[in-house]
């Protein structure tokens, strides 16, 4: 399967095409025995709603995919329901995945887009590509993505794990923060991890990336390596913070699923000082 990205949507409506609906940021799928699967047209012929306010989000396998709000008051057929995007994890094939990840970005960006940042006018939608254009001043804003680092430092043969006080109890994870304007992506894993672990880092690698839909975190991944300080919390933010050894490493649920790339980070670390 092949997910295409696109803005301008295909001029002829009428073909078969998928629909990423969506009430809060859960998305409407059709079960299957044991999976889901996404909906499309023709799963919804039947329905009185119409989806005038739809947004293109690309192709899959060549097929048109839409994404809209899904009416809180249209009553959902009995082989549907509404699931979570982290709920659908190794549930949904991951493209399918992907796609919904940019699905629900796009929808929720449309829902607090609909005046203008400037002047107050009720906004317009641009047909061929996703940006919301002002009448009244010509003020154009375009869907936000908000880049944040998440770092795997390692010390030797350890890996640094800390538990967030905005985490479930217990839960370890690698360190992460928001990039602030006019900084560097080093100079922010450089200043994220001494603000949060009180440590210096070096030889500071990228590791790869993530569209991160909650709500609109755009994750990179890097690798780095402990230069001098010892660990230092900052007690705002992090309970505990400390070197992991391999088999050391906490397991499910008190680490990150499979699904988000901080867990890639930690798999990472163990296929690396595997023994
Ligand atoms: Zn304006």
């Amino acid at each position: 399967m092949n997910f295409i990205l696109g803005s301008a949507a295909p001029e002829n409506e009428n073909k078969r095409h998928y629909f990423f609906l969506f009430q809060k940021n859960n998305l409407l799928v059709k079960k299957l025995y044991k999976a889901f699967a996404v909906l499309t047209s023709d799963d919804l012929s039947h329905l009185q709603h119409t989806f005038a306010n739809k947004f293109y989000i690309g192709s899959l396998d060549g097929y048109p995919c839409y994404a809209a709000r899904f009416p809180e008051d249209e009553v959902i057929p009995d082989n549907m329901e509404f699931v979570g995007l982290r709920q659908l994890y190794e549930k949904l094939d991951e493209i399918m995945l992907q796609a919904a990840f940019r699905a629900v970005q796009i929808v929720a960006w449309d829902e607090t887009h609909r005046f203008c940042g400037v002047c107050g006018e009720a906004t317009e939608k641009k047909s061929d590509e996703h940006a919301k254009v002002c009448p009244k001043c010509g003020h154009t804003s375009y869907p936000r993505l908000s880049p944040a680092v998440i770092v795997a430092v390692t010390k030797g043969d350890k890996l640094l794990l800390a538990s967030s006080k905005n985490f479930t109890t217990g839960m370890y994870s690698v360190l992460a923060g928001f990039v602030e304007a006019g900084e560097t992506l080093e100079e922010c894993v450089k200043r994220e991890i001494r603000e949060e672990a009180g440590i210096e880092v070096t030889n500071v690698k990228y590791f790869g990336s993530q569209p991160w839909p909650f709500p609109n975190s755009f994750m990179l991944a890097f690798t780095a390596e402990h230069e001098r300080g010892e660990i230092k919390i900052d007690d705002n933010e992090i309970a505990d913070a400390r070197w992991f050894g391999i088999d050391e490493i906490p397991n499910i649920p008190s680490i990150p699923g499979s699904l988000s790339i901080s867990r890639r980070l930690i798999d990472w670390f163990i296929e690396k000082y595997r023994k």
